[in-house]
């Protein structure tokens, strides 16, 4: 039967089969890019099928990164592929997890809001779940909505939100699509691609009543002719409908290889939108070819305190970083060769932290806790003496304040309270209002979250990256610059470039450009807001310095 569109909202779900962790979050940004892209406006939406009630509780070095919006919601990191993918803001409604879906329908029972009735998973949580997807269509005012549901088909957990797609799909079947992301192994023994464990996903994915319209075929090769129909004939799905995804180089190649199997034409007919117009995506093209590009490297060594992980955790516990330094090196057409340095290899051998003196740009994340304290502030004073471009986001700023504040200022054992509550110089100290929370064991989200104002001071490096007056910028954290210290570290030398409007918080860090090259720190995340078709001002200022110093020791 040919689908009849049904002129309302449109859904697209996006399921994952066989196994996780085979790009279901890249594939739903780059089927929101490709939209965008035929003149559509999108929305993106992850459902976190776990309990927590947001991920600002979770330990990004075993759960990737958590991903702070405008509102002040933290999510999983996904949401941040979504908005770089995108180049647009993600509002609150555009995520959920099973723990906020929960919480909403038991706070609504408390209130005696289901008028006496057993309150059930299904329908009333379900429903909540239907509720939440259409509230964020109309909130976004979207044409399309794409929604990523976590995990994999069978999964217990997730069963509920695949009900809810059904449900949604069973009242308006011409606006509603299903697409599986589903792997394709090549066995080392076999050499041959097996289409099996997705027909088996597929045949889950109907044991809940549902069709998918569209299979990505996820695998370390491109898919052939034969499994193409093999998987056809096997899942009901058209050939046509069935693309290939192989292994690419770098994710934002996604997109466009997905439209060399035509997804945005086969999602638009389907969808009954055909006649829009052809997706223009050479200035995309243009961005992605630049992480193909062999030549120019700028070194950036990432103080942190890391645990025995691999590179591949690692790497998803700081993927803003990450991506931001790529899109400002892009622009300035390098790559960033990024190196993970202990910050506790400098407390057991101080000596170690010369090993900086070969980097072009050292940067400090942010982060929480005493490990690796005082190594982060050893390659602090490092970088500052030896004129080394430095870049602190959150604690990395806090931290250049103590450094600063003890061996500039001549403020002895200057700390921060959150390691040493008895520091004689408390020059980073505990926002007021957050004593009370964390007294009260609040911690979910309960830090200083989300966009604030931040007003730049003229003359400065942050001005002068910025080029305007005025800059919104996303935070996580408890801790601030103490007001009693800031005349003192003001006349020491440190120059605060950017305040909150009220001149209560510091929220940028710098030492003069006579002084050195660039040592700057900042007390909210810029990473946040870093798009790969407009790089984040600071992230290139500091890029830029860093090629500088790369010139200079060449010559
Ligand atoms: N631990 C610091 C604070 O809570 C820094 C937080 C961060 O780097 N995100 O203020």
């Amino acid at each position: 039967m040919k689908r009849r569109a049904q002129g309302g909202h449109k859904y697209i779900f996006v399921v994952g089969g066989v196994m996780s962790g085979v790009g279901k979050g890249i594939a739903t940004a780059s089927i929101g890019k490709l939209l965008t892209a035929r003149g559509l406006s999108v929305n993106l939406v992850k459902i976190d099928p776990y309990l927590n009630v947001d991920a600002g509780t979770m330990n990004p070095i075993e759960h990737g990164e958590v991903f702070v919006l405008d509102s002040g919601l933290e999510t999983d990191q996904d949401m941040g592929n979504y908005e770089r993918f995108l180049g647009r803001d993600e509002g609150p409604d555009d995520y959920m997890t099973s723990g906020m879906v929960y919480a909403s329908v038991i706070a609504r029972e408390r209130n005696l809001g289901y008028g006496g009735k057993c309150v059930e998973t299904i329908p009333h949580v379900r429903d909540e779940v239907i509720d939440r997807l259409k509230r964020a269509a109309s909130v976004s005012g979207s044409d399309v909505s794409v929604i990523e549901i976590g995990g994999t088909v069978g999964d217990f957990q997730n069963a509920l939100y695949v009900d809810a797609a059904r449900v949604m799909h069973l009242l308006a079947p011409g606006d509603t699509l299903f697409v599986m992301v589903s792997y394709l192994p090549v066995p080392g023994t076999l050499g041959e691609m097996k289409t099996k464990p997705t027909q088996n996903a597929v045949r889950m994915l109907n044991s809940y009543g549902v069709q998918p319209d569209v299979i990505i075929a996820r695998s370390k090769r491109p898919l052939d002719r034969k499994r193409k129909e093999k998987l056809a004939i096997s899942c009901n799905v058209h050939p046509d409908m069935i693309i290939s995804a192989p292994d690419v180089e770098s994710i934002y190649d996604v997109p466009l290889n997905f439209e060399r199997d035509k997804l945005s034409d086969i999602l638009l007919e389907a969808l009954g939108e055909e006649g829009k117009q052809p997706a223009d995506l050479s200035v995309w093209k243009e961005f992605a070819e630049h992480a193909h590009d062999g030549d120019g490297r700028v070194k950036v060594g990432i103080v942190g305190k890391y645990f025995d992980t691999g590179d591949f955790v690692l790497s998803d516990a700081y993927i803003s970083v990450i991506e931001a330094l790529k899109f400002s090196a892009y622009a300035h057409g390098v790559h960033p060769e990024l190196h993970w340095l202990n910050a506790k290899d400098y407390e057991a051998d101080p000596s170690a932290v010369s090993e900086l003196k070969e980097y072009d740009g050292i940067l400090v994340p942010g982060g929480f806790g005493e490990t690796g304290i005082d190594g982060k502030i050893a390659a602090v004073t490092f970088a500052r003496e030896e004129k080394i471009p430095y870049f602190g986001l959150c604690y990395g700023m806090q931290l250049m304040t103590v450094e600063y504040a003890r061996n500039v200022a001549g403020l002895t054992d200057a700390h921060t309270t959150e390691i040493n509550p008895n520091t004689p110089h408390p020059v980073i100290m505990i926002l007021p209002e957050q004593v009370e929370k964390l007294a009260r064991k609040d911690f979910g989200g309960s830090m200083r979250l989300g966009a604030y104002p931040c007003e730049l001071k003229k003359g400065t490096i942050a001005r002068e990256a910025y080029g305007k007056d005025e800059v919104s910028e996303r935070h996580r954290h408890r801790y601030e610059v103490n007001p009693e210290y800031i005349e003192r570290l003001t006349k020491a030398g440190l120059v605060f470039s950017g305040v909150s409007p009220d001149r209560r918080l510091m929220e940028i860090a710098e030492l003069p450009k006579k002084e050195h090259p660039f040592m700057l720190g900042t007390q909210f995340h810029p990473e946040f807001r870093a798009r790969p078709l407009s790089p984040h001002p600071l992230f290139s200022a500091f890029i830029k310095a860093a090629v500088e110093r790369k010139g200079k020791k060449k010559a």
